[in-house]
């Protein structure tokens, strides 16, 4: 898997070591995704092995001239439409690039991969100054990464390569714009959340007033005053009886590591103070978590934060509420939950796991 680091500034704007890749950070969002897609390209593009095959045939190459002619590749066989509109935008932070538009103009049509475009780029090299590939611009170690020793596949197949890149680099994109949606629709939908003032008592009452359902069951125990068949020994009917659901609710107290025992405890006393409002209406369960859920409450904060297990927990319990005291930890992707969850973040505004789980937040200002 490769992994994206952030860099700053424009100079480099990319570059890539062959197994990350290091993007700007002050590049517009469609400025990146051609970078990311040219960042990726090398390395799907197996310019390091190739470059160690040339250098193993023709004896020393020049980097500069080498990394000119991998850009020319890319520019020639991934970059679309789009990409090279991006470059041609007014100010655009890319614009210093290699592209279809801009192409070394002697450069013969019929040459189209990387080791021919080198042999040619060293015929012309007194010309070739002007031209640069993004890498040209991290001075310190041109192609970086060059020097490690890496196994040369003697049958490497550049066209094969080439499709198999593009195909790779367009389901990327797809599953990045499916992604960005995704974040894009929680955010909002958090924001939605946000923006509904309450206190913890309000939600609390909302919530189990909304989960405090009212269920008809047919019993003997309570007989139909309505025979079958009339008075004369018919048939007795079952009668209806109504029985309430109490709703069930979780609460789990942080006790990690991160985690302040001393700010919890107003916390834990608030929402106490509150449950017991509603102790006839629910039924409670108390769990404290750190790496694990415990029932015992440990007394003392350590270890990680295992959102996971609170995640699974809340899922697995047929719970209808659950009230999660915690800190702004960092979170993973969770799946959501059918149970109402209610946050109360201690020392921070908002916390990741109602982020990511979707839950309503709530200050303690009962
Ligand atoms: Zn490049």
């Amino acid at each position: 898997m490769i992994i994206e680091k952030q860099i700053s500034g424009f100079n480099p704007i990319v570059f890539t070591d062959y197994v990350n890749i290091y993007i700007s950070k002050d590049a517009t969002a469609r400025e990146k995704k051609v970078l990311r897609k040219h960042a990726k390209a090398h390395i799907y593009l197996n310019h390091r092995i190739r470059y160690k095959a040339y250098e193993r045939e023709f004896g020393k190459v020049d980097r500069k001239t080498w990394c000119l002619a991998e850009d020319i590749e890319i520019a020639l066989h991934i970059y679309n439409k789009e990409d090279e509109e991006v470059a041609l935008l007014p100010r655009s932070n890319i614009s210093g690039g290699i592209y279809k538009h801009n192409l070394p103009k002697d450069l013969p049509k019929e040459l189209k991969y990387c080791e021919e475009i080198y042999k040619f780029l060293l015929t012309i090299i007194e010309n070739t100054s002007k031209y640069e590939s993004f890498e040209a611009s991290y001075k310190t170690d041109l192609g970086l990464g060059l020097d490690i020793d890496v196994d040369v596949d003697e049958d490497l197949d550049v066209e094969v390569l080439i499709k198999k890149t593009i195909e790779e680099l367009g389901r990327e994109a797809v599953a990045e714009e499916k992604k960005n949606k995704r974040e894009k629709n929680e955010e909002k939908s958090f924001e939605k959340l946000k923006r509904r003032k309450q206190t913890l008592t309000s939600l609390l009452e909302r919530k189990v007033k909304k989960n405090y359902a009212l269920k008809r069951k047919n019993t003997y125990l309570r007989q139909s005053r309505r025979c079958e068949g009339g008075n004369e020994g018919g048939i007795i009917k079952k009668g209806v009886r109504i029985t309430r659901k109490i709703p069930k609710v979780l609460v789990f107290v942080d006790r990690s590591g991160s985690f302040c025992t001393e700010k919890t405890e107003e916390a834990t006393k608030n929402l106490d103070g509150v449950l017991k409002k509603f102790r006839l209406a629910i039924k409670k369960e108390v769990y404290f978590f750190n790496n694990k859920i415990l029932e015992e409450d440990p007394l003392v904060g350590a270890g990680g934060t295992n959102y996971k297990a609170v995640r699974n927990l809340i899922a697995n319990s047929g719970a209808e509420i659950a009230v999660v005291i915690t800190d702004d930890d960092m979170c993973e992707d969770l799946e959501k939950v059918t149970t109402d969850v209610i946050v109360i973040p201690i020392g921070c505004n908002e916390t990741f796991f109602a982020k990511k789980i979707l839950a309503e937040e709530v200050r303690l200002s009962i």
